[in-house]
């Protein structure tokens, strides 16, 4: 893997280079100048890589939160009348600059979920090809940041295509694959680094890492009986507090419930795809008007198990959390992850 020497004051030219050739996504300031959240560049934007943490995750530039899939004409004299057909989308090359590499880790969880031997969502498998992660590893992670504990990291190189590391006046960049080299050469940056730059990237890693206290056990979950800790006794005051506001799940990057929708004006259907969550009764309302969770309590446990318990049964690819912090950060009530997590892991049946 090479490591290239990339001088700030070149990052700016080198992004515009890079825009001739790709749609750069990075954090942007949201409108009211409050919080960041991930965009698209306008021509001639360079990407802010002072950005705090995200408030939302970067999953929507692969999975939007509302997406056309379908339409269809309803107007009977249109030969193709009532035929439903792809929503043309353009996925030129793009590239996310700046994204926490733990959030590019969440999003090949994700990975697994939509493009499967048994189906392939056209939807993501073309947006997730067609776009260069380019990941700022994290020197100094937040408090709520318990990523280590959940196989990931502030420097996780899973799925990344460009890991950058801020050095002061410059950036290491570590490429990682054929996609990550393109990137390099659209930007023009091709200065190999010093010999000593791979002692530094590996003195920056492991100084972050020590900066991450929290400690989450997991390593019981995936040997437990599901039932043992489906029917355990903590999930209705894991739940008393919780608001079923479904906040935990919008700024996960590893939440996928959706819900799809058909929508006419005129003569015109569309059928779109939106962002749903299992904290929402609605969800799983079934047309009987039978709702096997319909209690908060059902909710809350299915959140948790699906991330802890159900994921790393079904793929064996660790937990559906990566640690990034951004749900206890939200949680109105203060429901924590962290806790929930030692308490399943911790958990003794009684005998
Ligand atoms: S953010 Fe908190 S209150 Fe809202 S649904 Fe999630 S756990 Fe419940
Ligand atoms: S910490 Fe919360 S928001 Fe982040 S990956 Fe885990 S469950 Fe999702």
């Amino acid at each position: 893997m090479k490591l290239i020497h990339i001088d700030k004051k070149e990052w700016n030219q080198g992004m515009e280079r890079a825009q001739k050739e790709y749609l750069l996504f990075s954090p942007v300031k949201d409108k009211d100048k409050e919080q960041y959240l991930f965009g698209p560049l306008a021509h001639g934007e360079v990407p802010d890589m002072t950005h705090a943490d995200t408030v939302l995750s970067p999953k929507s530039i692969i999975f939007p939160q509302t997406e056309k899939m379908l339409h269809a004409s309803l107007d009977p004299s249109q030969p193709d009348h009532h035929i439903m057909k792809r929503v043309p989308e353009e996925y030129g090359p793009r590239a996310v600059i700046g994204i926490r590499p733990y959030d590019v880790k969440a999003l090949t969880l994700m990975n697994l979920n939509f493009d499967t031997d048994d189906y392939r969502d056209p939807y993501w498998c073309d947006a997730y090809k067609a776009t260069t992660f380019i990941a700022l590893g994290v020197n100094s992670p937040s408090s709520v940041d318990f990523s280590t504990s959940m196989g990931s990291g502030p420097f996780d190189e899973t799925g990344v295509d460009v890991l950058l590391v801020d050095n002061q006046d410059s950036y290491i960049a570590k490429i990682i694959t054929d996609k990550g080299q393109a990137f390099m050469e659209a930007a023009g940056f091709n200065a190999e680094a010093d010999p000593s730059a791979r002692e530094t990237l590996d003195n920056i890693k492991a100084n972050a890492e020590k900066k991450i206290t929290a400690k989450v056990g997991t390593d019981t979950l995936r040997g437990r009986e599901i039932l043992e800790l489906y029917e355990a006794p903590f999930w209705d005051e894991i739940a008393f507090s919780c608001i079923n506001c479904g906040t935990c799940t919008f700024v996960c990057p590893t939440c996928w419930c959706f819900d799809i929708q058909d929508e006419t004006k005129g003569k015109a259907c569309t059928r779109f795809r939106n962002w749903d969550s299992c904290m929402f009764p609605l969800f799983t309302l079934h047309g009987s008007g039978h709702n096997p969770r319909g209690e908060k309590t059902q909710r809350v446990r299915q959140r948790f198990m699906h991330k802890l318990k159900y994921f790393l049964d079904k793929y064996d690819q660790g937990t559906m959390c990566v640690g990034c912090g951004r749900c206890v950060e939200s949680c109105p009530v203060n429901i924590d992850i962290r806790e929930v997590c030692n308490i399943m892991n911790n958990y003794e049946p009684q005998k």
